[in-house]
């Protein structure tokens, strides 16, 4: 057998199923620098540096088990085709990958290439998320079994043919300059950061998550490593479980980690409960969830808008802040994610369609299956969901009263804290002149925003769909509720 492990988004060598089958016999890993897929609106050269940096840790813990990991720039097809001239393989092993529509395309085009060319291609599972699915009946037992199936070891040998290969780009030549304020890529690191997560950082994890302020230390900061396959969910799954059995026998019980590790947990479902989402519905990627929502905001798309939220010049300091930290940082925790993108498309009255794309690029964890069904929820568009209009004063108040986070990002805000960091107007002569007004008026626009979509969703046919998308994607954990119902949240 020979065969080629076409690494994507699973940049390690523990856990790695393609490749423990590939090493049976003479194998080569490639991985394809995709011209298409590095021009498209979602891609930013921070997820082109992270990725470098897990190939330049890899290749030589390739190459120290006799193995090569060949690097090629182009299309994929091309690349192979130019490969299997120079080295007749007859197998292509890689893991499944629910990506955006151009690698999903790709996917395509290289599975019937692989037919034309009696190249035989098997992909593996790489996260808990099911292909086919009908609907999401015992979704959640599925992600359980799999994800307690033994891990896969990474491999002791690795047998490469000697063969020279036209395109292979140098790992060397990677350019890997390490930015200080962002997480760099590995499996050594994901590794580090998954211990010391375990270890201590994660004990206040369940209090911790929501600000700002200490959501950098106290969240697990795996998603980055999990997006680009550093580490496997189900290495993650595990090791999390045996700390929470190793806690449940200390006596005297420490009285934080259960509820942390509980919480976690729950968090790591989340991530394939929706990457199971894009999965089985791609055009979430361009189209609403809930069709009645059709129209709604495409045609006001205020570009002046756009740039001011863009560049944290809203006039709402933690709206402002978090993007500001965001575009340095490259990260943002979950709580401020949801607000950023409910600004947006509620208070700015943005398309998602529009906002999505570029926020990927902000995220240095972008993985689409997330990101697409997060956006749709928090713009209001899945119908399924209690509309969550986040108010970023009462965000402050919360979360940052004092101003830590935010005056390190806004520091024109240096002098006010509590209610009047919340509403800079509010401070009178205090207020900061090079500071801007707010961009809208928070009750305004969130009364007129919720009406409009309340408007749709309660029509005889929109309640219809809603109960069709909640079959296909809904969580059954939480079927009981009514779909339309509407919440404000603070
Ligand atoms: C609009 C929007 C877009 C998002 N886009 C992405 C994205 O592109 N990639 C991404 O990984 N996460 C995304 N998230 C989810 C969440 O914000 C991040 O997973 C989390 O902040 C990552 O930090 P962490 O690894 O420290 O998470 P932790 O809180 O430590 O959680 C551990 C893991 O659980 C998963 N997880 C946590 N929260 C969620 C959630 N709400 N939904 C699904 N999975 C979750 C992630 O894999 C995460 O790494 C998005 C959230 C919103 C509101």
């Amino acid at each position: 057998m020979r065969s080629v492990v076409w690494l994507k988004r699973d940049l390690r060598l523990h856990d790695h199923a393609p490749l423990s089958r590939a090493a049976e016999g003479e194998c080569l890993l490639l991985y394809v620098i995709e011209p298409a897929l590095r021009a498209a609106a979602d891609f930013d050269d921070a997820h082109a540096l992270f990725i470098n940096q897990s190939l330049r840790e890899l290749a030589p813990r390739v190459q120290a088990l006799g193995g090569r990991l060949a690097i090629a720039q182009g299309e994929v097809i091309e690349v192979l085709e130019r490969l299997r001239a120079a080295w007749s393989f007859d197998h292509l092993y890689s893991h499944e990958e629910t990506g955006n529509d151009l690698s999903y395309q790709r996917d395509r085009a290289v599975g019937a290439w692989c037919q034309r060319s009696q190249v035989q291609w098997e992909e593996f599972p790489q996260h808990g998320v099911f292909r086919p699915l009908r609907d999401r009946d015992g979704w959640a037992a599925r992600w359980r079994k799999r994800m307690n199936q033994p891990i896969t070891p990474a491999p002791q040998a690795l047998r490469s043919p000697a063969v020279s290969l036209p395109f292979a780009i140098s790992h060397e030549a990677l350019s890997e300059a390490p930015h200080p304020l962002r997480q760099r890529g590995g499996e050594n690191l994901a590794r580090e950061i998954l211990d010391e997560f375990l270890d201590h950082r994660g004990e206040q994890y369940a209090t911790q998550m929501s600000s700002p302020v200490t959501a950098y230390d106290a969240c697990s900061r795996l998603s980055a490593h999990l997006a680009w396959g550093n580490i496997s969910m189900r290495e993650i799954f595990q090791r999390s479980e045996a700390r929470a059995a190793e806690i449940r026998a200390q006596k005297p019980r420490p009285p934080y980690w259960l509820k942390s590790l509980a919480a976690h947990g729950k968090r790591l479902r989340w991530h394939c409960h929706f990457i199971q989402k894009l999965e089985d519905q791609p055009s979430l990627e361009w189209e609403n969830m809930h069709r009645a929502m059709d129209g709604l905001r495409e045609d006001e798309f205020d570009e002046d808008r756009f740039e001011a939220w863009k560049a944290g010049q809203t006039g709402y300091p933690m709206v402002d802040a978090c993007m500001r930290a965001l575009r340095e940082t490259k990260w943002i925790n979950f709580r401020m994610r949801a607000m950023l993108v409910s600004f947006a498309s509620y208070h700015l009255w943005l398309d998602w369609r529009r906002t999505a794309p570029w926020l990927a690029k902000q995220f240095l964890d972008y993985e689409p299956g997330i990101h697409y069904s997060q956006f749709q929820m928090q713009s209001g568009t899945t119908g399924i969901n209690t509309l969550r209009i986040y108010s970023p004063a009462k965000q402050v108040l919360d979360q940052d009263p004092e101003g830590t986070f935010i005056h390190r990002w806004c520091p024109e805000l240096a002098g006010l804290r509590g209610k009047q960091l919340a509403n800079p107007e509010s401070a009178g002569d205090q207020r900061p002149k090079a500071y801007p007004l707010p961009i809208v008026d928070h009750v305004t626009a969130t009364r007129e925003a919720r009406s409009r979509i309340m408007q749709l969703r309660t029509t005889q046919q929109a309640r219809a769909e809603s109960q069709a998308v909640l079959k296909k994607h809904g969580s059954r954990k939480r079927s009981g509720r009514k779909p339309g119902a509407a919440r404000a949240r603070g």
